[in-house]
């Protein structure tokens, strides 16, 4: 990938700063090559053009962090913090604005964990298996809450809101005081962190006024260096069942059912509920079913439900804790679920001390990379792009939701995978649109598909939670009250922290002066 500078920059001033970069931090840890920027790019981008960083540089600590900051801010390079990069579907660790030097943090691995209290003091390069493994090793019965492609970082996945499937599962709402380094390279720590030395920085969220860790989520406000997470007990036993459901329409009422349970207190996972393509594709590859590209007519799909007996719908739904309580709790799930006639159900039980089967990790804190295999889909080179709004937790909107939708992949030649993954209140619909990268016709359809899908919602109220960079401005757009005075007021914190511009510009919509002329129509 040939270098590209972003506006208004020179090839001086770059190597001026990478020099500098490379006194700070050591040279061997400025990467400029090509390769290096194939490495940085987004591997599933459906638009090649755009996104292309100019490098890397990978700091190993916090100190060496702020003196990039300073470097960047002095020289108007602007810089895109990542923990692990590895944030498939929304743009891989590729930047916002092309000509970026993309800040890799995965040299940043300390781990320290309160085993009393349940917390742990993270790095951004501390991977979902790099805790783990730090668990194992010392023997520390706390769970982590791991998303499908667990190859990430925790403090990554957190930080863009991701999702695992324990009651843990909102990553994001378990962070507590955060340590950053702000635009100017001056460094801050949130909540109880801003008194030195307190034993209650990882045990309460707020401090005393106002509460800034939300404010460094999908945010380019800072760059966060630590983050305290809290992780949840081991449970004695974890108690469930899989459950297929046979028909599109038995959506509603597998979401009314899920949704009263989870809200009563019953359920305190978060189950995800989704389509048959969602199991389907990590089993099987779309050319066994379909010659040529052709669509996934409805015979087809019952064809590939039945081969692996799947329903319309499937979704795994588990009881955590005490086996006294897990065991009391699991008759009024049972029942629950019998009430609305379900496909099949399997049950699932699991005591402390059993092996955990590969397949049920999910459910139990064990990072997984399998979901990957969906990249696989169309054979060759593949990939997905997301689209998750946020809908109420009632059956007969999503479903609504799901069949314009649904129309939508028909009218684009697009194949549905879609799943609806239950929060305390709401649910995220998310989509994952999955690619074949060496169709252009196919991939030409991808952009005008997801556009369509974007206004489709906003039209009924609902916006996306998270999305891939071609489309931060338009999702940013979306949210329009007051004539967008949510992104004014974003704009206007972000000007003042950030006078030069250089920390990820264009993140989440929010676009500093120095670059306003970059934000996409
Ligand atoms: P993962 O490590 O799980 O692969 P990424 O590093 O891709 O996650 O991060 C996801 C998104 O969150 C990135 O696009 C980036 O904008 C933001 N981000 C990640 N780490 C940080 C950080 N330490 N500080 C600020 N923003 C971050």
């Amino acid at each position: 990938m040939d270098p590209v500078f972003p506006p208004g920059a020179s090839a001086a001033t770059f190597d001026r700063a990478l020099k500098a970069f490379g006194g700070a931090i050591g040279a061997d840890n400025v990467f400029t090559t090509d390769q290096d920027r194939d490495t940085y790019s987004d591997k599933f981008a459906v638009n090649e053009a755009g996104h292309h960083p100019y490098g890397g540089v990978a700091p190993s600590s916090v100190e060496e962090v702020q003196a990039i900051v300073r470097i960047a801010a002095e020289n108007r390079v602007p810089i895109w913090p990542i923990s692990r990069g590895k944030n498939l579907g929304y743009g891989y660790a590729a930047p916002e604005l092309s000509g970026s030097i993309v800040l890799d943090m995965s040299r940043m691995k300390k781990i320290e964990v309160d085993v009393e209290n349940g917390t742990a003091l993270l790095e951004p390069g501390v991977g979902f298996y790099d805790l783990y493994d730090y668990l194992q090793a010392h023997n520390i019965p706390l769970w982590l809450s791991v998303p499908g492609n667990s190859w990430g970082s925790v403090i990554g996945n957190a930080l863009d809101r991701g999702l695992g499937y324990t009651p843990y599962g909102e990553n994001t709402s378990k962070l507590c005081g955060l340590e950053v380094v702000l635009p100017d390279g001056d460094i801050i720590r949130t909540g109880m962190g801003a008194m030195a030395g307190s034993p209650t920085w990882n045990l309460y969220r707020y401090g005393f006024g106002p509460s800034w860790d939300q404010l460094f989520v999908q945010s380019n406000f800072g760059i966060v260096t630590k983050a305290n997470i809290w992780l949840m007990s081991a449970p004695e036993q974890v108690k469930g069942m899989d459950i297929e459901m046979d028909r599109m329409e038995d959506l509603a009422p597998l979401i009314d059912t899920l949704g009263a349970l989870r809200r009563e207190g019953v359920l305190q996972q978060s189950p995800t509920i989704g389509n048959w393509l969602r199991a389907a594709n990590i089993l099987t590859t779309r050319q066994e079913w379909v010659k040529d590209g052709g669509p996934l007519t409805d015979s087809v799909i019952a064809a590939i439900r039945k081969t692996f007996n799947l329903g319309w719908w499937g979704v795994s739904v588990r009881l955590y804790g005490r086996e006294a309580i897990t065991n009391a709790t699991y008759p009024i799930l049972e029942q629950a679920i019998n009430a609305i006639r379900p496909m099949s159900i399997k049950p699932a039980v699991w005591r402390t001390g059993d092996p955990i089967p590969p397949t049920q990790g999910g459910w139990m804190g064990v990072p997984m990379t399998f979901p990957l295999q969906n990249a696989n889909w169309f054979g060759g080179r593949g990939g997905h792009i997301g689209f998750s709004p946020i809908l109420p937790q009632s059956g007969k909107l999503a479903l609504e939701q799901f069949l314009r939708a649904y129309a939508r992949y028909r009218e684009f030649g697009m194949d549905p995978q879609t799943s609806f993954a239950f929060g305390e209140r709401h649910l995220i619909n998310v989509n994952a649109v999955l690619l074949n990268k060496d169709d252009p016709a196919f991939m030409k359809r991808v952009d005008p598909f997801l556009r369509a899908l974007i206004k489709d919602a906003r039209a009924h109220g609902y916006g996306e939670y998270r999305t891939h960079l071609d489309y931060m401005d338009t999702v940013a757009d979306t949210y329009d009250f007051n004539n967008h005075a949510l992104r004014r007021l974003n704009e206007k914190v972000k000007n003042a922290l950030d006078p030069a511009g250089i920390l990820a510009p264009g993140k989440s919509g929010i676009w500093p002066t120095a670059y306003a002329k970059e934000r996409r129509a």
